[in-house]
C-alpha cells in the first residue's frame, strides 16, 4: 500500500460509518471519503449532511476505485459483503472492519480472501451510542476514544501502521490486541451489560404491574438500563457472532449473582460489604481491569509542579495527616487478626492505599476509608486468598517489602509489582534472608521487582544479623516469622523503627525484645482492636524546619507521633540550636503521642551524630534545607541507605540546593553543607521522590526568588493534602497540573 490513500469507501452508512466518514472528511484524512450502503435513502442522507464526498451507486467500481474499504454493516452482513467486494478490490488496497466482534468475522473471511487475506486488518471502536443510522453521524465520535486494532499474522506491520494511523486522524487512541483476547474482553466489558440491560427491562416489563413500575424507576434504574435502548438487531447478531465468550461471561455473572443472593437470603452483612466494597474501589479504578492488574498502576500522573514564591511565612496551628508507617501496619495486622480492627487517622495517601488494595484483592472485606476511618473484617493468619492478577503496590517500598515476608509464607503463588521508580529500589535485602528461611521467590535482575513468590513453602525460623539497619527489612521478616517453625529474630545494627512490634503486641501477638534482639514465634494469633493512628512525623519535619529557618515563625503540629525510633529529627533540630517544645506528651494504643511547637530561633552547623542517623532516614532532604540555613558547617555522614530511597535522596539535594546557590558537596554516606544567609532561586527536580519535592518547597522561606519543583505528583503517596497546609500556614505555593 502507498503512503498515499486518495480514496476511503466507507460500507454501511449507518452510525459508526457515518461518523469515521466524517471524520476522516473533517480532518483531511484523503481527498475523497465515498459511501456505499443498500438503504438509497441513507447514502442520499450522508451527502446532503455532509458526511461523504460522493454516494457509490456501483459498489464494484465504487471498490476498484478505492485505497481503503471500511466495512460497517452489521457483523452478520460482514461475509456476504467481503464476497462481493473481493472480486473488485484495486492492487495494494485495504480493507478494515469496525464489527463488535472479531473472531466470526476473521473465520469468515479467511476463505473468502483466500491467498489475499494480508489486505485484511480488522478493527473496532470503542465508542458508539444507542442511536442508529447516518442523521446520528458524528465527527468527533471516536475522539479520546480507544480503538481496538487486532491484526492478523499474514499483516505487514506498514498496513497495520496505515489502519491505525487512520483512526488516530479521528482523535482515536489506538491499541492492539489478540483476537480471542478481545472477543473475551468484549464479551465481559460491553457485551454482558448491553445483555443484561436488555433482560432486565424486559423482565420488569412483563410484570402485570410495569407500568406502575417504570412510573416509580429511579434514577439508577434509568442509567442501568440506558443500554437497553440499543438497536436490537444489532445486539441479536453480536449474541450468535460471540456466542461461546459471552456464554462464559453470563456463568460467571450467575455464579456472582448467586452467591449474592445467598448473602441477601442469609442477612450476611459481611458478604455483602466485601462485594459492594469491592466493586466500589474497582469502579474507580477501572484502568486497571483494562489492564488486569490489581490495582490502578495510573495512580499519579508525573504532570505536577509546584510554584513557591519567595516571602512567605510558617504560622498557626495544623495537624498533618496520619503515620504512614502505622497506616500500612494497621491494614496489614487488621487483615490479619480474627474479628472487626477500626482505624482512625487513617492515611489516605497512595502508598498505605496500595496497601489496603493489596488486601482487599486478597479477599479481605475492607471499608472505607471515609475521612481516616477505615473498618477490616480480619481473616485470620491463614484465611487470606489467591489475587486475580498481580499486586500492584505503586511507589510503596513498605507495602512490597513487608507483604513479600507475609506472602511468602502462604498456600497461593503471588507477584508483587510496582510503579518505574519502585521498579528500581533493591529488594534482595528482603529476598535473601526470607530465602534463608525457605521462600521460593524470584526477582527480576540485580534483585529489583517485579517479585514472583512461590506459595507452599513451609517456612523455618531463622536468626537474621541484619547487615543494614531497616525498619522495612525487620518487619518483613517478623512477619514470614508469624508462620515460620520455631523462632525468627532479626538482630539490628543500629535501632529502626519498632512500630510493627508495637502493633503485634498491640493486637495480642507475643514479641520479645532483647536490645537490640527481637523474636518472634508462630502459633499464636492476632485479635482484632482499635487503632487510632498518630500524624506522621516524618510529614510534620516540613512544617518544623519551616518555622526553624524562617525569622518570625511559631507553628503548632497537633498529635504527632513521637515514637522514640522516630525522633531523630527532634534530637538533631535541637542541637542545631533550634527552638522546639513538646507539649501535652501522651500515649495512644502503644504509640507515644505530642504536640510539638516550633518558634524560630537562628540554626547553627553540626556533625549529626550517625546514632541519630537511622532515627531521621526519612528527614534528610528537610534536614539538609535546615542545614543549608545554619550559621556554619553541617556534616552528614553514615547515611549511605539515603541513595537507594525514593530517588538519590543525597544526590537529589546536592543538585537542587546548588541551582540555589547553597555551597555543599556530595559524600558517599551523606553530604557536607555550608550554611548562608538566603538562597537564590530557579528550577529544581525532584526525581519523583515526594520528600524532595516538600523539602524544596520549604526552602522558598529563605529564598530572594522563585522557586520552581518538578515531578511532585508524588506528593500524594505520602502527604496528599501538603499544598493545601502549606498554604494555609503562609507558604506561597501553587500547584500546576498538566
Ligand atoms: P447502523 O447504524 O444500523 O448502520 C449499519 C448500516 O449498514 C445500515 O445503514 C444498514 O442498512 C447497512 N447495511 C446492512 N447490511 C448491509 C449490506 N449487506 N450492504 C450494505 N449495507 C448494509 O449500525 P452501526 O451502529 O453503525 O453498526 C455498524 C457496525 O459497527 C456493526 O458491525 C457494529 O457491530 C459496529 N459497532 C457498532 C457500535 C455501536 O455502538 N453502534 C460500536 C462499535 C462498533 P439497513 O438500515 O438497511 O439495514
Amino acid at each position: 500500500m502507498t503512503d498515499t490513500v486518495q480514496q476511503v469507501l466507507i460500507l454501511g452508512l449507518g452510525l459508526i460509518g457515518g461518523s469515521l466518514a466524517k471524520a476522516l472528511r473533517q480532518r483531511n484524512f484523503c481527498p475523497r471519503v465515498v459511501g456505499y450502503d443498500r438503504n438509497v435513502a441513507e447514502l442520499e442522507a450522508g451527502v446532503s449532511l455532509g458526511v461523504i464526498d460522493e454516494a457509490a451507486l456501483d459498489l464494484p467500481a465504487a471498490v476498484t476505485n478505492s485505497d481503503i474499504v471500511v466495512l460497517a454493516v452489521p457483523v452478520k452482513a460482514m461475509e456476504t459483503v467481503l464476497a462481493q467486494i473481493t472480486p473488485h478490490l484495486k492492487p495494494g488496497a485495504l480493507i478494515t472492519d469496525v464489527g463488535s466482534t472479531k473472531g466470526n468475522i476473521i473465520a469468515a473471511a479467511r476463505p473468502i480472501l483466500a491467498g489475499q487475506l494480508h489486505r485484511f486488518v480488522p478493527g473496532h471502536p470503542i465508542a458508539g451510542s444507542e442511536k442508529s443510522g447516518v442523521a446520528a453521524a458524528d465527527g468527533d465520535l471516536f475522539r479520546h476514544h480507544k480503538v481496538i486494532v487486532t491484526p492478523l499474522v499474514e499483516n505487514s506491520a506498514a498496513d497495520v501502521q496505515t489502519i491505525s494511523r487512520m483512526w488516530q486522524i479521528t482523535g482515536a487512541e489506538v491499541l492492539q490486541m489478540e483476537i480471542d483476547r478481545h472477543d473475551e474482553v468484549l464479551a465481559a466489558t460491553s457485551h454482558l451489560p448491553h445483555l443484561l440491560a436488555f433482560s432486565l427491562v424486559d423482565t420488569l416489563a412483563r410484570e402485570e404491574d410495569s407500568t406502575e413500575i417504570f412510573r416509580y424507576a429511579a434514577g439508577g434504574f434509568r442509567d442501568f438500563t440506558r443500554i437497553a435502548a440499543s438497536d436490537p438487531v444489532m445486539w441479536r447478531d453480536i449474541g450468535q457472532a460471540n456466542r461461546d465468550a459471552i456464554l462464559k461471561q453470563i456463568d460467571r455473572f450467575s455464579e456472582g449473582v448467586s452467591k449474592l443472593r445467598t448473602a441477601v437470603a442469609q442477612g450476611d452483612g459481611e458478604t455483602m460489604t466485601g462485594i459492594f466494597t469491592r466493586a466500589q474501589s474497582a469502579r474507580q479504578h477501572f484502568s486497571r481491569i483494562l489492564s488486569s492488574t490489581a490495582y490502578a498502576n495510573t495512580m499519579t500522573t508525573n504532570d505536577v509542579t509546584f510554584h513557591v514564591q519567595p516571602g512567605g511565612s510558617a504560622n498557626g496551628t495544623i495537624r498533618v495527616p496520619g503515620d504512614k508507617s502505622i497506616s500500612h501496619r494497621s491494614i496489614m495486622l487488621g487483615a490479619l487478626a480474627d474479628g472487626i480492627t477500626e482505624v482512625s487517622g487513617f492515611l489516605e495517601g497512595e502508598d498505605s492505599l496500595a496497601t489496603l488494595q493489596a488486601f482487599r484483592d486478597m479477599g479481605v472485606v475492607i471499608e472505607g476509608p471515609y475521612e481516616g476511618e477505615v473498618k477490616i473484617y480480619g481473616v485470620g493468619l491463614n484465611g487470606l486468598q489467591q489475587p486475580p492478577g498481580p499486586l500492584y503496590v505503586g511507589n510503596s517500598g513498605t507495602s512490597m517489602r513487608l507483604l513479600s515476608g507475609l506472602l511468602a509464607a502462604q498456600s497461593f503463588d503471588t507477584e508483587l509489582t510496582g510503579d518505574a521508580s519502585l521498579t528500581k529500589r533493591p529488594m534482595a535485602r528482603v529476598a535473601d534472608p526470607l530465602r534463608l528461611m525457605g521462600a521460593v521467590i524470584e526477582t527480576a535482575e540485580n534483585g529489583r521487582p517485579p517479585m514472583k513468590i512461590k506459595g507452599g513453602q513451609p517456612l523455618k525460623g531463622i536468626h537474621y544479623d541484619m547487615p543494614m539497619a531497616s525498619a522495612q527489612v525487620k518487619s518483613c521478616l517478623m512477619l514470614a516469622g508469624l508462620y515460620a517453625e520455631g523462632e525468627t529474630s532479626v538482630t539490628e545494627p543500629a535501632p529502626t523503627r519498632d512500630h510493627s512490634e508495637r502493633m503485634l503486641r498491640g493486637f495480642g501477638y507475643p514479641v520479645a525484645q532483647q536490645g537490640n534482639l527481637v523474636t518472634v514465634e508462630s502459633g499464636h494469633s492476632l485479635s482484632a482492636g482499635k487503632i487510632d493512628v498518630p500524624s506522621d512525623i516524618s510529614s510534620a519535619t516540613f512544617f518544623m524546619v519551616a518555622a526553624a529557618i524562617c525569622p518570625g515563625s511559631d507553628i503548632t503540629l497537633q498529635h504527632v507521633g513521637i515514637n522514640p525510633t522516630r525522633i531523630g529529627v527532634i534530637n538533631i533540630l535541637q542541637l542545631m540550636g533550634a527552638d522546639l517544645e513538646l507539649l501535652n506528651e501522651r500515649e495512644v494504643g502503644g504509640e507515644p503521642v505530642a504536640d510539638i511547637r516550633v518558634r524560630y530561633a537562628p540554626l547553627k552547623g553540626i556533625h549529626v551524630p550517625e546514632d541519630q542517623v537511622p532515627l531521621a532516614i526519612d528527614e534528610f532532604p528537610a534536614l539538609f534545607v535546615a542545614a543549608a540555613c545554619a550559621q556554619g558547617q553541617t556534616v552528614v555522614s553514615g547515611a549511605e541507605e539515603l541513595r537507594v530511597k525514593e530517588s538519590d535522596r543525597i544526590q537529589a539535594m546536592v543538585d537542587g540546593l546548588k541551582i540555589l546557590g547553597v555551597d555543599i558537596e556530595g559524600t558517599a554516606d551523606g553530604a557536607i553543607i555550608n550554611g548562608c544567609e538566603a538562597f537564590g532561586g530557579g528550577v529544581v527536580e525532584s526525581h519523583d521522590d515526594h520528600r524532595i519535592a516538600m523539602a524544596f518547597t520549604i526552602a522558598s522561606l529563605r529564598a530572594r526568588e522563585a522557586i520552581t519543583v518538578n515531578e511532585c505528583a508524588n506528593v500524594a503517596t505520602s502527604f496528599p493534602v501538603f499544598v493545601e497546609l502549606a498554604q494555609q500556614v503562609g507558604i506561597k505555593v501553587t500547584k500546576e497540573e498538566k
